[in-house]
């Protein structure tokens, strides 16, 4: 298997994340434990448009700030790189991911809040965000998937296949 694939219930949505984008963010996390870490997921969808295809991260911005059960992300040269995406490849804003060190990849209710915020500011022209969270640690990673639709209750995507 070459990309971890997540769908809602009622397989409506999906979003697909390619080993390489995952082997970044495990070489992330390995290097932030046992402290958090995040970014954003850049990528696109299809022309239905119910799947998300993450094709690259947005690494933690200079300004990010974490600890052991936070992360902050920040916003230097946030812009700047998603215009340069937008304009050369296509590709645009997804959502965000971070890292729970070491623990369990559920969704706290900061989370939660920080995901609603983003889906009501215009700014990010991104109604429903989605939100990885990466749990566990090197060798036993643990994945969960959401999406934030505006002014609408959050979705849990599932796994669909493991990685082999
Ligand atoms: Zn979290």
């Amino acid at each position: 298997m070459n990309e971890l694939n997540f769908t809602s219930e009622n397989q409506k949505l999906k979003v697909v994340i390619p080993n390489i984008v995952l082997d970044e963010i495990h070489i992330l996390c390995t290097s932030s434990y046992p402290n958090e870490t995040g970014g954003i997921l850049v990528g696109f969808y299809n022309e239905q448009y119910n799947s998300a295809i993450i094709s690259k991260l947005i690494p933690p911005p200079s300004d990010s700030k974490s600890g052991p059960t936070w992360f902050i992300r920040g916003i230097n040269g946030v812009k700047k790189k998603l215009d340069q995406l937008w304009y050369n490849e296509k590709e645009y804003y997804i959502g965000e991911w971070h890292y729970h060190p070491g623990s369990s990849s559920n969704l706290s209710n900061q989370d939660i809040k920080q995901m609603s915020e983003i889906s009501n500011n215009d700014n990010y022209k991104c109604p429903e965000p989605i939100l990885l969270i990466v749990g566990g640690e090197y060798k036993n990673w643990e994945y969960s998937t959401y999406v934030f639709p505006k002014n609408n209750k959050l979705i849990h995507l599932d796994v669909l296949n493991e990685l082999c």
